[in-house]
């Protein structure tokens, strides 16, 4: 680890990946819920914010719930996934995205990522249904803030008459040919936890333009409830639904959403200025068709500039060499001086909980692991750096130096 530069010392206040940023109206809209006494699932707050949110992302209906997970848990059921049906999913993504398929018993075959954008490869995904045809569900995650290749995706899907599940948990307020992610599945889910680009604290929605749909997601996420005069149930039933106090603060957030996406593009820009020079790139995006909310920046280090690094299940170690470093050593470097980073989400097929589960690359041979493997690639070279909003050029440049010790 890098230790000798006597200039470089540790940060007095911790410099974070991305925490919440408050701006005072959160505090007057819980007020006003505690004042009016709708300290409860019920609430203008609620209404509030699924209307602003809807607006925002041009669908008919939002749905507020109490997480993201929730979300796509009533989105999974919702799309009709049921027990045994193979459901094609992002596999470098946080498990949030697919655990719920799992809830309902279906199946995730994981698509491997494409180098463009991180995001779920379009060519894994036609193979993927050259070998499992009768899939009709699809569940896509927008990376880091960063919209995948929306359009392409579709395409496939249309074919083959699948229905996507859109995850823009990460990527709120970010477009892709000028439209909002979140627009571009059948069914779209955002998150409001804490290090999202807003929050809520927590909290999460459903998107729809299905009236249908959004009736049956409200009524599931308030415990099933028939309209009788007793508590009559057809169906089964979740508590689900957002707190209007949750939404008291998101619906102070949701006017500074452009403000963070603003303050997190700055962050990006400032290291990529920062890392010139150095044998590694920021995540990469379609400048051209999307544009970003930059919720986190990350890094990838070329493959001739990684010193040896070695991960197990639950240990990493490297060996340090002049002129190049790797993840672990950026990361354990970063948090010696009081910076946190983060590892790239590590790969579904990766994970011992999903061993058996089907993973499919551009080429088709994914559990060969002979062939192509981007996201294991890109898990092994990328790491996501501090990012939160908060932080301000000083500091940033001071991570910037500590990631350029790396590589001395
Ligand atoms: C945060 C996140 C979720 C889950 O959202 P919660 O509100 O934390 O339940 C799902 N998918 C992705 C990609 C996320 O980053």
């Amino acid at each position: 680890m890098f230790t000798n530069d006597k200039k470089i010392t540790a940060f007095k206040n911790k410099v974070w990946l991305a925490t919440p940023t408050m701006h005072g109206e959160e505090l007057k809209w819980m007020t006003d819920a505690f004042n009016k006494n709708w300290m409860s699932t019920i609430g203008e707050n609620i209404n509030e914010v699924e209307r602003i949110a809807a607006g925002k992302i041009g669908r008919k209906y939002a749905v507020g719930l109490s997480c993201g997970t929730a979300a796509l848990h009533l989105a999974v059921k919702i799309a009709g996934i049921k027990r045994g049906d193979k459901v094609f999913c992002s596999d470098m993504t946080f498990a949030a995205t697919l655990n719920p398929v799992v809830y309902e018993g279906g199946e995730p075959i994981f698509i491997d990522t494409e180098r463009d954008t991180w995001n779920m490869d379009p060519l894994a995904l036609r193979k993927a249904f050259e070998l499992y045809p009768e899939v009709k569900h699809i569940v896509v995650a927008n990376l880091y803030g960063v919209p995948g290749k929306l359009d392409e995706l579709r395409a496939i899907a249309d074919e083959h008459g699948a229905v996507i599940i859109e995850d823009a948990a990460e990527s709120f307020g970010a477009t892709f040919k000028g439209r909002q992610t979140g627009s571009f599945g059948d069914i779209g889910v955002i998150s409001f936890n804490g290090n999202k680009i807003v929050t809520g604290s927590s909290g999460g929605m459903l998107l729809t333009d299905d009236a249908e749909q959004a009736a049956r997601v409200r009524k599931w996420s308030t415990q099933s409830r028939e309209s009788a005069p007793w508590y009559q149930h057809e169906e089964l039933g979740y508590n689900y639904r957002m707190s209007n106090v949750v939404a008291g603060v998101i619906r102070g957030q949701l006017p500074y959403l452009e403000e963070h996406i603003a303050q997190k593009r700055a962050v990006f820009e400032r290291y990529k200025a920062g890392l010139k020079g150095l044998p590694v790139s920021m995540n990469p995006f379609d400048a051209e068709n999307s544009v970003p909310n930059y919720w986190l920046s990350c890094m990838i280090i070329d493959e001739g500039a990684m010193c040896k690094q070695v991960r197990g299940d639950t240990e990493a170690s490297y060996v340090a060499e002049h002129g190049k470093s790797c993840p672990t050593e950026i990361l354990e470097t970063l948090a010696a001086f009081n910076a946190e980073g983060r590892p790239i989400w590590k790969p579904m097929h990766l994970q011992p909980i999903y061993k058996n589960n089907g993973f499919v690359t551009a080429d088709g041979n994914g559990k060969g692991g002979t062939t192509t493997d981007v996201g294991s690639d890109i898990f092994s070279r990328g790491l996501c750096l501090p990012s939160d909003n908060k932080m301000t050029a000083a500091e940033q440049d001071k991570v910037i130096e500590i990631i350029r010790s790396c590589f001395n």
